[in-house]
């Protein structure tokens, strides 16, 4: 498969390629030269499949031929080496849980599968590259542990000092060897500005093979599609109109569940469920696309001011506002919302959310009010203990920590205190 740059300005390249280099020379984000769609028969029998069998179906054509089947195969294996399970909360709400990975978020798949994809590029190279990456909380946490180890690799990740959970910083300041974590005094939208001025700045790019590790990157990006394949087995025998609810920050994850649409998965639509970060949710009221400074809320792994993948939704739709608008509604909701919505699935269904899921349960509430008669999953994007003073707080109950965060809570974080770009310059030249 071929990618082109979604700026126009830059030549066509191969998957190696767009995965190394993350974003194209012209600074346009990559983008497929094109979609064949799978089977009917791929659709009819998915229930019979493994997940491997349906994920390799998923996403073989954009990976060949830089990557044979028989090593496509194992990285796949190697990614998904957890469950994905839907639960039905009643007859027409389900969540799909994406938490059962490594950190315990969605991003675990991305990750590893883009950690061995290089890795496997990276095997008979002698240069070493650098995964540059910012994270609002989950990102930094799931590129750490996929990447921890992968020869050649090295990983820096730059989060905003005092804005991500306890769990979250752990996860990533804990692991040491080939991931250094640079503590940022400044918000989210500060670091991924810093990482961008980075892949421009030609000191360091004539001195270092960057790349960057957010979806932006097609290897990250791709795999997403996984999960609207794995929901759509569990739920494709009892309902027929299934509508997603995605908790929103990049738009990454939901971007790829509308590539999943455009390979001949039946969706019948798509919920962009936000938090107070509402751009999109104007975007379509308005068809004004306003981006805005980033405002902090307690699902903080969506507080993005100006979503990246955005303009991937776009060329998917042809950039057509009405085709857009057919496909895709958008909610925004404050945290005082989410809070009442973290109790009422906690009362209602003795389930226990997260603030992103929380999120998502809402953006189905609200398009189920006017469409009773489809099927609404929101997507549970990270674990609740993950977010465990909020998540207590608000339910009043006590959560038993999962073994994966029991194991980093008593390590020791280590992260160097950065406050401009030239800090990080230093230690990367470093
Ligand atoms: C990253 C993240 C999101 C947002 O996903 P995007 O692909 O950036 O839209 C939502 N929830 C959680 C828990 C996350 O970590």
């Amino acid at each position: 498969m071929n990618y082109f740059s979604l700026n126009k300005k830059a030549p066509d390249t191969s998957f190696k390629d767009a995965v190394i280099k993350g974003l194209a020379p012209d600074k346009g984000l990559y983008f497929p030269e094109h979609i064949e769609p799978l089977s009917k028969i791929f659709f009819e029998t998915i229930g019979n499949l493994s997940n491997s069998e349906i994920a390799f179906q998923t996403i073989k054509q954009f990976v060949s031929p830089d990557i044979p089947e028989a090593d496509l195969k194992a990285i796949i294996e190697d990614s998904l080496c957890f469950d994905f399970p839907v639960i039905e909360l009643d007859k027409s709400i389900s969540t799909l849980e994406l938490f059962h990975g490594p950190t315990m978020a969605f991003k675990d798949v991305g990750a590893r599968f883009m950690a061995r994809c290089l890795g496997y590029f990276n095997t008979n190279n002698t240069n070493e590259i650098t995964v540059l990456v910012a994270t609002s909380g989950d990102t930094g946490g799931a590129v750490a542990n996929g990447f921890l180890n992968v020869k050649g690799v090295n990983v820096v990740i730059l989060y905003p000092s005092g804005k991500v959970s306890d769990i979250q910083e752990k996860q990533l300041t804990t692991l040491g060897q080939n991931i250094i974590a640079l503590e940022v005094d400044g918000v989210f939208d500060d670091c991924q500005d810093m990482v961008k001025r980075a892949f421009l700045d030609e000191e360091l790019t004539n001195k270092m093979q960057l790349t960057s590790a957010n979806s932006i990157n097609v290897a990250r990006w791709l795999p997403q599609m996984f999960y609207f394949m794995f929901a759509y087995k569990q739920l494709h025998k009892k309902h027929d109109k299934i509508v997603f609810s995605i908790p929103s920050g990049n738009f990454g994850n939901i971007c790829a569940g509308m590539m999943a649409q455009q390979l001949g998965l039946p969706i019948q639509h798509f919920v962009a469920s936000n938090n107070a970060n509402n751009v999109v949710t104007e975007y379509l009221k308005t068809e004004t696309y306003t981006p805005k400074p980033s405002v902090q809320t307690i699902s903080n792994a969506m507080d993005v001011g100006n979503p990246s993948n955005f303009i991937r939704i776009q060329e998917i739709y042809k950039n057509d506002f009405s085709v857009l608008k057919k496909n895709l509604t958008s909610y925004s909701y404050t945290d005082e919302e989410t809070r009442t919505a973290l109790k009422d699935i906690y009362k209602t269904y003795n389930y226990i959310a997260d603030p992103h899921g929380a999120v998502g349960y809402l953006g189905c509430k609200s398009y189920l009010k006017h469409h009773s008669d489809t099927h609404c999953v929101f997507l549970e994007t990270a674990h609740p203990t993950k977010f465990l003073d909020v998540v207590e707080n608000v339910i009043d109950t006590s959560l038993t920590l999962p073994s994966q965060i029991k194991a980093i809570m008593n390590k020791k974080k280590v992260a160097t205190k950065i406050s401009s770009y030239t800090d990080l310059k230093t230690c990367l030249l470093k």
